[in-house]
């Protein structure tokens, strides 16, 4: 049985980490979820454990996280702390064709075993081409061009540019010397398991 480290930590949004160096495994749970009750917290345990070891996700333990996290004391606490760190304009998630909100929820349950936290999601008030992405940490928030919001758009074209921005939330910025690392190999290994990569690239290109 290996040492156990868990601690709570002030991740940027609701995230929880867990990973093995030599015998110890040390955990990291969002401070976010500080006096959550015990039996949300032994389900966090259990989701981490479950991840780490590669085994079957218990759907009781994956329901009691989902709807803690999406309770109504998360989501003000959540509120309290955005305003603190001051607020931006934002758009709205549900578009005329897709819900930000829905597709970002689908792909934390298919990718990421429903442990990001959603951080605010907004289609841009342009038709921007020149960005048709991106996440910015300062604000927690995800950008996704209007462009995309129409009906002859694929949905796995909505879902790449989201996956790969959730990638930017589980992988930030690293440091190399004085070099950003935007987007270092892990990142990049990660963007690989999605089954449509080279025919959402393929569609970009053409836009
Ligand atoms: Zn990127």
């Amino acid at each position: 049985m290996p040492v156990i480290q868990a601690s709570f930590y002030r991740f940027a949004n609701i995230n929880n980490t867990i990973r093995i160096r030599q015998d110890a495994i040390y955990a990291r749970v969002s401070d976010l979820l500080e006096g959550a009750p015990d039996d949300v917290l032994h389900a966090i345990a259990h989701i981490l454990l479950a991840k780490l070891y590669r085994r079957e996700i218990d759907p009781g333990c994956a329901a009691r996280y989902r709807k803690y996290v999406s309770s109504h004391a998360m989501a003000a606490k959540a509120h309290l702390i955005r305003n603190m760190r001051g607020r931006k304009h934002l758009n709205g998630a549900r578009g005329h064709v897709y819900d930000l909100h829905e597709i970002f929820d689908s792909l934390n349950q298919r990718f990421f075993h429903g442990l990001l936290g959603r951080p605010e999601m907004t289609w841009s008030r342009e038709h921007a081409r020149n960005s048709l992405g991106h996440y910015d940490p300062a604000h927690n928030t995800i950008v996704v061009s209007r462009i995309f919001d129409r009906p002859q758009v694929p949905r796995y074209a909505v879902e790449y540019l989201v996956y790969h921005e959730m990638l930017h939330l589980k992988h930030p910025v690293k440091l190399r010397g004085s070099r950003r690392c935007v987007h270092p190999k892990s990142f990049q290994e990660e963007e690989k398991l999605f089954p449509e990569l080279e025919a959402a690239k393929a569609y970009l290109k053409r836009l």
